[in-house]
């Protein structure tokens, strides 16, 4: 029977049909053909069920690549199906559920006991579940009684959050449907690379590129950026680590020649005077000088964006104008202060709050949104309330039968708490689920010491990752279509995750794995493993708060309702957030002055390149699930070093030359990929593959001090070619 759920995948959370396996169907073509929009629907031979994109706003029948491929996942051969035991030798023996479990609950007692409750840390992911995060939380707190917890969302969404919490009061991705940005005459995208991460939305810049108004700013030339070609738009590459001098010159032009809206700003911000006055000496002419995109072209792209936003001359509204970021604008140690400058921008051409304009976050992965939401952050309680609120403490307490001292306060940062593993006064044993930190943390290698440290470490996964490679206990858990649950997506629209297969005998849900564990530790509030159980509960644990699930049931959803937040019981939720007010208690947002930061890391040192990461079309995230998917392997086997021809003979390097790249944390070993897709002075590697090939071996563990967001975009590196091709 076929069962309409959404891809495992990215915040675009596409709509796909999972129906048996037909094998006759396979066998009609081998190589799928896309659109812009990634339209390209293959089934897949081998696999138990064949994914088909259904028709729903953010995909509109599209699936990319990774989608279509998706199924293959599910019987993979080298699918966890027992819980392992690292023994005396280092290896792994299968062992029972009953004794895996007694296992856990014993050495976490123990650290307990021994070293106080944080002493224990939980590190979740925003690819779970709005019922596995929210979970976790709770798990963490009151079953374990620790506040070390958070989730590698830190390393995806932190700066934007901070920024939106900043200016807006409350951060929602995008606070308005993505099907508004169709309409658009100008779009500028900052650090997003759309074409390659998310394909199916490129259909929602049509009008944008219809207009001539796409604006890509990126030091690489993305697809995303190809897409400016042929008078669609402009591409500006700056030099790595210097978007928020951009964002100072385009505000500049925008305050200086008449292009700000002034009843905007008048009726709905404060901190004008301020904002005006910071970014005085940032004329278009200086700003070239530190980002090296010409001064032209910045007030062309203020002028572009103000025009999208106005009347014209006939006082007919035109398209509208969004400005959009990513992790490249955002994954920097003054990633907060980046994200803010945007959204200041925005606020100075008075798009936020508008029904045909605004300002938005692209998020990352899959449940990105709802997972920062409901309590795996360090910092948060669920419904997106702050742990240091009291009245938000009583309300939670209260839900969960406790009393509000029973829950412990803040924790710390994820980099904070990955830094400390093993060492005096850090986390001895730990527990990860879902997330793959061996590979995707910052400063890789001293990550994987820490985990080499521990007293105790357990993972719960699918597969048997990088990082579950290195615990002492491996728990076999649940994928996305053998589960029921909720997801939030980009948009903040919660979907339903439905089961349209039976999992494999041997693999356990995660809610069941935490209700069991806490059982053993004599938890204070009751867990329950049934899924609907526990949306439940994280209805009434939201019910007030920012993100407000109160009015959300899996009736609704599954009837097709469409559920965006703050959804409270008896409303009809909001997709368009800010029409009348922002979040603020005094109903405005927040104009914040910000300044350009020195680069992280001695950059343009003789010798050495600006190291950039990110992502390939092919792979998801660390790579553990994409990696293991043949098609995408086949297509992407590798990491490949971009480097720019110039630079290339510089050095004496060829396309397909084995290179090393040296850092002052590591090297790694990587093929050439010469490419005028490159700044001369920048080089790129996606960070999804492991090993010698591992991206994040080279980048730091410095952070943003507002987010904690590690610094992945601007790393000094020197190349030298260990082997002809
Ligand atoms: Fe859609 Fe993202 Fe899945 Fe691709 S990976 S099909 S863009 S949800």
């Amino acid at each position: 029977m076929a069962v309409d759920t959404h891809c495992p995948y990215c915040a675009l959370q596409c709509a796909m049909r999972l129906a048996p396996h037909e094998p006759a169907a396979a066998s009609v073509a081998t190589e799928p053909t896309y659109d812009d929009g990634g339209r390209a629907q293959l089934p897949v031979a081998g696999t138990p069920l064949d994914a088909a994109g259904r028709d729903f706003p953010t995909n509109r029948g599209g699936l990319c690549r990774k989608g279509w491929t998706s199924p293959a996942l599910l019987d993979s051969p080298e699918r966890l199906t027992e819980p392992l035991l690292r023994g005396g030798d280092g290896s792994f023996r299968p062992i029972g559920w009953d004794e895996a479990l007694d296992l856990a609950a014993k050495a976490i007692r123990s650290s307990r006991s021994l070293h106080g409750p944080d002493s224990v840390g939980v590190f979740g992911s925003g690819g779970l579940t709005n019922e596995k995060a929210y979970q976790l939380g709770k798990f963490a707190r009151l079953a374990v009684g620790t506040s070390r917890i958070d989730y590698n969302g830190r390393f995806c969404m932190s700066s934007a959050a901070a920024a939106g919490n900043r200016a807006f009061g409350v951060d929602r991705g995008l606070p308005f449907p993505l099907a508004d940005l169709d309409q658009a005459h100008a779009a500028l995208l900052l650090g997003s690379n759309v074409a390659d991460t998310m394909p199916p939305f490129v259909q929602h810049l049509q009008g944008a590129r219809a207009a001539g108004g796409l604006i890509v700013v990126d030091p690489r030339r993305t697809a995303t950026a190809a897409l400016t070609e042929g008078g669609a738009g402009l591409h500006l590459q700056p030099t790595p680590g210097t978007d928020l001098a951009l964002l100072l010159g385009i505000a500049h032009v925008v305050v200086h020649e008449g292009l700000a809206d002034q009843s905007f700003i008048r009726a709905r911000t404060t901190g004008f005077e301020a904002l005006l006055h910071s970014l005085n000496h940032w004329w278009p002419a200086r700003v070239q000088s530190v980002t090296g995109v010409p001064a032209e072209l910045i007030r062309e792209t203020a002028h572009r964006l103000a025009s999208g936003a106005r009347p014209d001359a006939g006082g007919q509204a035109t398209g509208g104008t969004y400005i959009l970021t990513g992790r490249g604008v955002e994954q920097h140690t003054d990633g907060t202060d980046t994200t803010t400058a945007a959204i200041n921008l925005s606020l100075l051409l008075g798009l936020p709050g508008s029904s045909h304009s605004g300002y938005g976050t692209l998020t990352g992965q899959g449940n990105g949104q709802g997972a920062r939401e409901h309590g795996q952050k360090a910092d948060q309680l669920p419904g997106y309330r702050k742990i240091t609120d009291p009245a938000a403490r009583e309300h939670v307490a209260r839900v969960w039968g406790v009393r509000p001292e029973q829950i412990p306060g803040p924790g710390v940062p994820a980099v904070e708490m990955l830094m400390g593993l093993g060492r005096p006064g850090g986390v001895r044993c730990l527990l990860v689920h879902g997330s793959n930190v061996a590979v995707s943390a910052p400063d890789a290698g001293a990550v994987i010491c820490g985990l080499r440290n521990l007293d105790f470490f357990m993972v719960a996964d699918f597969f048997l990752s990088e990082t579950a490679a290195e615990a002492d206990l491996v728990l076999p858990v649940l994928q996305w279509a053998e589960e029921e649950g909720t997801m939030t997506n980009l948009e903040g629209r919660v979907l339903r995750r439905r089961r349209s297969i039976d999992p494999p005998a041997g693999a356990r849900s995660e809610l069941w794995i935490m209700a069991e564990l806490a059982r053993r530790l004599d938890a204070p509030s009751s867990f329950s493993a049934d899924a609907g159980t526990v949306f439940e509960e994280l209805r009434r644990a939201s019910a007030g708060g920012p993100a407000d699930y109160s009015g959300i049931s899996y009736g609704m959803l599954d009837a097709g309702a469409e559920a965006y937040w703050p959804f409270p019981a008896g409303s009809v939720g909001t997709p368009r957030l800010f029409l009348d007010r922002f979040a603020h208690d005094d109903g405005r947002a927040r104009l914040v002055p910000v300044s350009q930061a020195a680069p992280p890391e001695a950059l343009n040192e003789s010798g050495s390149l600006t190291l950039v990461t990110g992502r390939l079309l092919e792979h998801y995230q660390s790579g553990a699930q994409t990696r293991r998917v043949a098609e995408l392997a086949a297509a992407q086997p590798e990491a490949r070093l971009q480097v720019h021809p110039v630079t290339a003979q510089g050095l004496g390097v060829a396309d397909g030359d084995l290179l090393e790249v040296i850092g002052s944390r590591g090297s790694v070993r990587i093929r050439a990929d010469v490419t005028i897709g490159i700044r001369p002075d920048t080089v790129f590697l996606p960070f999804h593959f492991p090993g010698e090939q591992s991206a994040n071996i080279l980048t730091s563990a410095a952070t943003d001090p507002l987010s904690g967001m590690p610094e992945f975009k601007s790393t000094a590196v020197r190349v030298r070619v260990l082997a002809k091709a």
